[in-house]
Protein backbone atom coordinates (compact mmCIF):
# COMPACT_ATOMS: atom_id res chain seq x y z
CA UNK A 1 0.00 0.00 0.00
CA UNK A 2 1.00 3.73 -0.68
CA UNK A 3 1.03 6.51 1.43
CA UNK A 4 1.13 10.10 0.07
CA UNK A 5 1.38 12.38 2.93
CA UNK A 6 1.12 16.05 1.64
CA UNK A 7 2.19 19.16 4.22
CA UNK A 8 4.01 21.85 4.73
CA UNK A 9 5.83 19.91 7.37
CA UNK A 10 7.38 17.23 5.42
CA UNK A 11 10.27 16.57 8.35
CA UNK A 12 7.65 15.84 10.68
CA UNK A 13 5.92 13.47 9.06
CA UNK A 14 9.33 11.84 7.59
CA UNK A 15 10.70 11.53 11.25
CA UNK A 16 7.93 9.67 12.72
CA UNK A 17 7.20 7.44 9.70
CA UNK A 18 10.24 6.55 9.43
CA UNK A 19 11.23 5.29 12.69
CA UNK A 20 10.37 2.06 14.35
CA UNK A 21 7.93 -0.53 12.65
CA UNK A 22 6.22 1.67 9.79
CA UNK A 23 10.17 2.54 8.89
CA UNK A 24 11.09 -1.28 8.99
CA UNK A 25 7.85 -1.96 6.70
CA UNK A 26 8.76 0.13 4.31
CA UNK A 27 12.72 -0.39 3.98
CA UNK A 28 11.26 -3.63 3.54
CA UNK A 29 8.61 -2.95 0.52
CA UNK A 30 5.20 -3.81 2.62
CA UNK A 31 4.28 -0.24 2.38
CA UNK A 32 5.15 2.98 1.02
CA UNK A 33 5.01 6.47 1.99
CA UNK A 34 5.95 10.04 0.67
CA UNK A 35 6.07 13.03 1.57
CA UNK A 36 4.77 16.06 -0.69
CA UNK A 37 5.67 19.94 0.37
CA UNK A 38 2.75 22.06 -0.37
CA UNK A 39 5.26 24.60 -0.31
CA UNK A 40 6.95 23.53 -3.40
CA UNK A 41 3.65 24.22 -5.82
CA UNK A 42 3.66 28.05 -4.87
CA UNK A 43 4.19 30.97 -7.05
CA UNK A 44 5.09 33.18 -4.36
CA UNK A 45 8.72 34.12 -4.13
CA UNK A 46 9.04 32.97 -0.66
CA UNK A 47 6.93 30.17 -1.14
CA UNK A 48 3.99 31.58 0.87
CA UNK A 49 1.16 29.34 1.04
CA UNK A 50 -1.36 31.25 3.44
CA UNK A 51 -3.33 34.44 3.39
CA UNK A 52 -5.44 36.43 5.91
CA UNK A 53 -9.72 35.12 5.73
CA UNK A 54 -12.12 36.52 3.75
CA UNK A 55 -15.05 37.76 6.26
CA UNK A 56 -11.70 38.73 8.90
CA UNK A 57 -10.68 36.82 11.48
CA UNK A 58 -7.57 35.65 13.20
CA UNK A 59 -5.12 33.13 12.04
CA UNK A 60 -4.54 32.34 8.09
CA UNK A 61 -5.77 29.83 6.02
CA UNK A 62 -4.11 27.70 3.32
CA UNK A 63 -4.68 28.78 -0.42
CA UNK A 64 -6.27 26.43 -2.57
CA UNK A 65 -4.26 26.52 -5.63
CA UNK A 66 -0.59 25.42 -4.13
CA UNK A 67 -2.74 22.61 -2.73
CA UNK A 68 -4.76 21.44 -5.51
CA UNK A 69 -1.23 21.53 -7.97
CA UNK A 70 0.08 19.29 -4.93
CA UNK A 71 -2.75 17.28 -5.14
CA UNK A 72 -2.42 16.59 -8.74
CA UNK A 73 1.24 15.90 -8.87
CA UNK A 74 0.60 12.97 -7.30
CA UNK A 75 0.53 10.05 -9.50
CA UNK A 76 -2.35 7.78 -9.07
CA UNK A 77 -2.70 3.84 -7.63
CA UNK A 78 -5.81 1.68 -9.38
CA UNK A 79 -7.82 2.54 -6.05
CA UNK A 80 -6.93 5.82 -4.42
CA UNK A 81 -8.28 7.87 -2.12
CA UNK A 82 -7.70 11.14 -0.98
CA UNK A 83 -8.26 12.08 2.85
CA UNK A 84 -8.24 15.80 4.93
CA UNK A 85 -7.04 15.37 8.42
CA UNK A 86 -9.35 17.35 10.37
CA UNK A 87 -11.10 18.14 13.37
CA UNK A 88 -14.60 18.52 11.67
CA UNK A 89 -14.43 14.82 10.17
CA UNK A 90 -16.01 11.36 11.04
CA UNK A 91 -13.89 10.38 14.31
CA UNK A 92 -11.07 7.65 13.07
CA UNK A 93 -12.05 3.83 14.35
CA UNK A 94 -10.37 0.17 13.78
CA UNK A 95 -13.20 -0.19 11.09
CA UNK A 96 -12.62 2.46 9.12
CA UNK A 97 -8.59 1.79 8.90
CA UNK A 98 -9.69 -1.71 8.37
CA UNK A 99 -11.82 -0.46 5.16
CA UNK A 100 -9.18 1.75 3.70
CA UNK A 101 -6.14 -0.96 4.01
CA UNK A 102 -8.32 -2.17 1.39
CA UNK A 103 -6.85 0.47 -0.80
CA UNK A 104 -4.05 0.86 -2.48
CA UNK A 105 -3.25 4.55 -2.00
CA UNK A 106 -4.18 6.87 0.44
CA UNK A 107 -3.43 10.74 -0.53
CA UNK A 108 -3.50 12.62 2.81
CA UNK A 109 -3.66 16.48 3.25
CA UNK A 110 -2.87 18.14 5.86
CA UNK A 111 -3.90 21.34 7.27
CA UNK A 112 -1.93 24.32 8.99
CA UNK A 113 -2.98 27.79 10.87
CA UNK A 114 -6.71 27.97 10.58
CA UNK A 115 -7.25 25.31 7.99
CA UNK A 116 -7.57 25.50 3.96
CA UNK A 117 -9.40 27.02 1.47
CA UNK A 118 -12.96 25.18 1.45
CA UNK A 119 -13.21 25.03 -2.24
CA UNK A 120 -10.15 23.08 -3.19
CA UNK A 121 -11.44 20.94 -0.03
CA UNK A 122 -14.57 20.41 -2.06
CA UNK A 123 -13.48 19.67 -5.48
CA UNK A 124 -10.51 17.61 -4.21
CA UNK A 125 -11.10 15.86 -1.38
CA UNK A 126 -13.52 12.69 -0.70
CA UNK A 127 -13.48 12.17 2.88
CA UNK A 128 -12.29 13.89 6.07
CA UNK A 129 -10.65 11.96 9.32
CA UNK A 130 -10.26 13.56 12.72
CA UNK A 131 -8.37 12.08 15.11
CA UNK A 132 -10.23 13.14 18.12
CA UNK A 133 -12.67 15.70 19.76
CA UNK A 134 -10.14 17.89 20.26
CA UNK A 135 -7.69 20.22 18.05
CA UNK A 136 -4.27 20.29 17.32
CA UNK A 137 -2.36 23.00 15.21
CA UNK A 138 -1.61 20.67 12.20
CA UNK A 139 -2.57 17.61 10.12
CA UNK A 140 0.86 16.45 10.41
CA UNK A 141 0.18 14.12 13.68
CA UNK A 142 -2.99 12.77 12.90
CA UNK A 143 -1.99 11.63 9.43
CA UNK A 144 0.92 10.04 10.88
CA UNK A 145 -1.85 8.68 13.48
CA UNK A 146 -3.37 7.41 10.11
CA UNK A 147 -0.51 6.21 8.43
CA UNK A 148 0.54 4.05 11.36
CA UNK A 149 -3.09 2.30 12.29
CA UNK A 150 -3.79 1.72 8.92
CA UNK A 151 0.03 -0.03 7.98
CA UNK A 152 -0.23 -2.72 10.39
CA UNK A 153 -3.26 -3.89 8.90
CA UNK A 154 -1.13 -4.40 5.83
CA UNK A 155 0.58 -8.26 5.51
CA UNK A 156 3.92 -7.94 6.40
CA UNK A 157 4.13 -5.03 8.73
CA UNK A 158 3.73 -6.58 11.76
CA UNK A 159 5.19 -9.88 12.66
CA UNK A 160 2.01 -12.35 12.14
CA UNK A 161 -1.77 -11.25 11.79
CA UNK A 162 -2.76 -11.90 15.18
CA UNK A 163 -0.54 -9.28 16.49
CA UNK A 164 -3.52 -7.27 15.58
CA UNK A 165 -6.57 -8.95 15.76
CA UNK A 166 -5.41 -9.59 19.21
CA UNK A 167 -5.29 -6.11 20.23
CA UNK A 168 -7.71 -3.76 22.26
CA UNK A 169 -10.84 -2.67 20.62
CA UNK A 170 -10.02 -5.08 17.10
CA UNK A 171 -12.65 -7.87 18.65
CA UNK A 172 -14.77 -5.61 20.33
CA UNK A 173 -13.27 -5.87 23.83
CA UNK A 174 -9.99 -4.19 25.47
CA UNK A 175 -6.81 -6.80 25.77
CA UNK A 176 -5.52 -8.69 28.71
CA UNK A 177 -2.52 -7.55 31.14
CA UNK A 178 0.64 -8.50 29.68
CA UNK A 179 3.54 -9.58 31.83
CA UNK A 180 7.47 -10.57 31.12
CA UNK A 181 10.45 -11.23 33.50
CA UNK A 182 11.15 -10.93 36.46
CA UNK A 183 8.69 -13.30 37.53
CA UNK A 184 8.59 -10.91 40.71
CA UNK A 185 8.70 -7.15 40.24
CA UNK A 186 8.27 -5.01 43.65
CA UNK A 187 6.87 -7.66 45.56
CA UNK A 188 3.79 -8.24 42.88
CA UNK A 189 3.57 -11.63 40.72
CA UNK A 190 3.24 -12.89 37.93
CA UNK A 191 -0.64 -14.74 37.55
CA UNK A 192 0.17 -18.58 38.19
CA UNK A 193 -1.51 -19.79 35.44
CA UNK A 194 0.35 -18.18 32.88
CA UNK A 195 3.66 -19.53 33.56
CA UNK A 196 2.08 -23.51 33.75
CA UNK A 197 2.10 -23.60 29.56
CA UNK A 198 -1.40 -24.83 29.71
CA UNK A 199 -2.72 -22.93 27.04
CA UNK A 200 -6.78 -23.75 26.98
CA UNK A 201 -6.25 -22.29 30.11
CA UNK A 202 -4.58 -19.63 29.75
CA UNK A 203 -6.46 -18.34 26.69
CA UNK A 204 -9.75 -19.16 29.09
CA UNK A 205 -7.96 -16.64 31.78
CA UNK A 206 -7.18 -13.79 28.99
CA UNK A 207 -10.67 -14.17 27.82
CA UNK A 208 -11.49 -13.55 31.53
CA UNK A 209 -9.53 -10.53 31.73
CA UNK A 210 -10.57 -9.08 29.08
CA UNK A 211 -14.24 -8.90 30.03
CA UNK A 212 -12.89 -8.05 33.24
CA UNK A 213 -10.86 -4.76 32.00
CA UNK A 214 -13.40 -3.59 29.37
CA UNK A 215 -16.35 -3.70 31.94
CA UNK A 216 -13.63 -1.67 34.27
CA UNK A 217 -12.89 1.26 31.82
CA UNK A 218 -15.09 0.91 28.81
CA UNK A 219 -17.77 -0.50 29.54
CA UNK A 220 -20.15 1.38 26.82
CA UNK A 221 -17.85 -1.27 24.47
CA UNK A 222 -20.03 -4.50 26.44
N1 LIG B 1 -9.97 26.07 12.20
C1 LIG B 1 -10.13 24.65 12.20
C2 LIG B 1 -11.42 24.27 12.89
O1 LIG B 1 -11.81 24.95 13.85
O2 LIG B 1 -12.05 23.26 12.50
C3 LIG B 1 -8.97 23.99 12.95
C4 LIG B 1 -7.68 24.14 12.23
S1 LIG B 1 -6.37 23.27 13.04
C5 LIG B 1 -5.71 24.51 14.10
C6 LIG B 1 -5.14 23.13 11.78
C7 LIG B 1 -5.13 21.77 11.08
O3 LIG B 1 -4.82 20.76 12.01
C8 LIG B 1 -6.41 21.33 10.43
O4 LIG B 1 -6.55 21.91 9.16
C9 LIG B 1 -6.25 19.84 10.38
O5 LIG B 1 -5.54 19.41 9.23
C10 LIG B 1 -5.41 19.55 11.61
N2 LIG B 1 -6.16 19.01 12.77
C11 LIG B 1 -6.36 19.64 13.94
N3 LIG B 1 -7.05 18.88 14.80
C12 LIG B 1 -7.27 17.71 14.18
C13 LIG B 1 -7.94 16.52 14.54
N4 LIG B 1 -8.54 16.37 15.72
N5 LIG B 1 -7.97 15.49 13.66
C14 LIG B 1 -7.40 15.64 12.44
N6 LIG B 1 -6.76 16.75 12.04
C15 LIG B 1 -6.70 17.78 12.88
Amino acid sequence: MRFDVLTLFPEMVDGVLRTSITGRAADAGYIEFYTHNIRDFSDDPRRRVDDTPYGGGSGMVMQAEPVYRCIGSVGRAPSSRVIYMSPKGRVLTQNKAMELSRLDQLIILCGHYEGIDQRVLDECVDEEISIGDYVLTGGELPACVLVDCVSRMIDGVLAEEASYKDESIFGGLLEYPHYTRPPVWHGKEVPEILKNGDHAKIDEWRYRKSIEVTREKRPDLI
